[in-house]
């Protein structure tokens, strides 16, 4: 059975969404990630999501799933 791969336009249906969101998405999608890919949408440098206290988009990626927004701290 052929992998079914994350597209760029499913990366793009992606941006913004919470790391749950967008594994909710990929599972409509019938797309089942492992962990490693997870990992390398959520802190791989091309996931676009923002901080849910300030909105800013300046976040970055601590480890998996654990996030930190450089604009006012939170962390999540
Ligand atoms: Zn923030």
């Amino acid at each position: 059975m052929e992998e079914r791969k994350a597209t760029p336009k499913l990366r793009e249906d992606l941006a913004g969404k919470s790391l749950e969101e967008a594994l909710e998405i990929l599972k409509t999608e019938g797309i089942e990630l492992t962990d490693e890919q997870i990992r390398a949408i959520s802190g791989g440098g091309s996931w676009t999501g923002s901080c849910p206290k300030c909105g800013s988009e300046d976040i970055k990626n601590l480890a998996y799933n654990y996030w930190a927004c450089n604009s006012c701290g939170h962390t999540w």
